[in-house]
């Protein structure tokens, strides 16, 4: 078994893009800018949005961070939308997910300009995705696919079940691997809450994408001899031995399923990285089309 580390790849790429922007300070060019707005106090967001931030500062881009109280009226933050779509400094932002339950995620979403939609989150861009055409794609799916490409694993002709549907992880994951791309071209089942005898769909894969929010869900039994396991979960499960009181752990029982998969992502330091660094890259490539210097 072979351990697919993001945490390593997230570093090796991070060296890319700081070496690109190196270049772009020598040649005078505009240096890429991200924006995060983060509303409230949720603490896993709060983490994901530092992590974002800090590698913002360590590649040498630009980073704001536009912090606001649970509070705050779907109206008040469509503003704050409004001026970041309209700022010429900002190259690309996010806003953090999930929400107060009171703002409308979707209306929030559709409020970004396309151009600036770093997440890949708008229906712009999901529709691009969709078409093969160029977009940002979603920052999770893009970096597993940048994974899978990276350390080489074919996935021409192979069977991929993608376990959970969601808008950002699940569904665009099961349109970019039946793609007709050099990342691609897998016979991609979608599964779900709904789906019969899920084992039946997971033992018959030679690649499984897993995307639910139930720790440990994915045991060794559904696992295939060789298969490619990519775990994208992030669940915090109590544990009392730990300083922090919990411990994150991924959708698939990792121990078990290492003893059967050819490749296996931890948690943490598998997708998660992968994630930011997508974004970063997403953020390099919106500074570059921009189309006003
Ligand atoms: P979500 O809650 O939006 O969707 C979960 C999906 O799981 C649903 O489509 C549902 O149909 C499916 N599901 C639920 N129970 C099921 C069952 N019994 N059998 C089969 N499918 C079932 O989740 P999401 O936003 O896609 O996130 C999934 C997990 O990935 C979470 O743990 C989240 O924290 C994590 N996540 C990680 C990253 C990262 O960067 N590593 C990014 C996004 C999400």
């Amino acid at each position: 078994m072979q351990l697919l580390d993001g945490k390593a790849l997230s570093n090796t790429i991070k060296d890319e893009l700081a070496e690109e922007v190196g270049r772009i300070r020598q040649s005078d060019l505009k240096i890429p800018h991200l924006a995060a707005v983060l509303i409230g106090d949720n603490p896993a967001s709060e983490s994901y949005v530092r992590s974002k931030v800090r590698s913002c500062e360590k590649i040498g881009f630009q980073s704001t961070l536009i912090r606001r109280k649970a509070d705050i009226t779907e109206d008040e933050l469509l503003e704050i939308i409004d001026d970041l779509n309209k700022d010429r400094d900002i190259d690309g932002f996010i806003v953090q997910l999930p929400l107060p339950k009171h703002i409308d995620e979707d209306k929030v979403t559709l409020a970004i300009d396309p151009k600036k939609d770093v997440d890949g989150f708008h229906p712009v861009n999901f529709g691009k995705m969709a078409q093969g055409l160029p977009a940002y794609l979603p920052a999770t799916p893009f970096g597993i696919v940048t994974m899978l490409d990276r350390y080489g694993i074919e996935t021409s002709g192979k069977e991929c079940v993608v376990v959970g549907r969601s808008n950002i992880v699940g569904t665009p994951m099961s349109i970019l691997l039946s793609r007709k791309a050099k990342v691609g071209n897998c016979t991609v089942t979608l599964t779900h809450s709904r789906t019969r005898d899920l084992a039946a769909h997971t033992l018959n894969a030679d690649i499984i994408i897993a995307a639910i929010g139930i720790p440990n869900f994915i045991t060794g039994d559904m696992v295939k001899e060789g298969a490619v396991v990519i775990d994208v979960g992030i669940n915090r499960v109590e544990d009392a031995s730990k300083k922090r009181g919990y411990r994150l752990v991924g959708d698939v029982d990792f121990d078990a399923a290492s003893e059967k998969a050819s490749y296996i992502t931890p948690v943490p330091g598998g997708v998660g990285p992968m994630t930011v660094v997508s974004l970063l890259m997403n953020t390099l490539k919106a500074c570059r089309e921009r189309d006003y210097q």
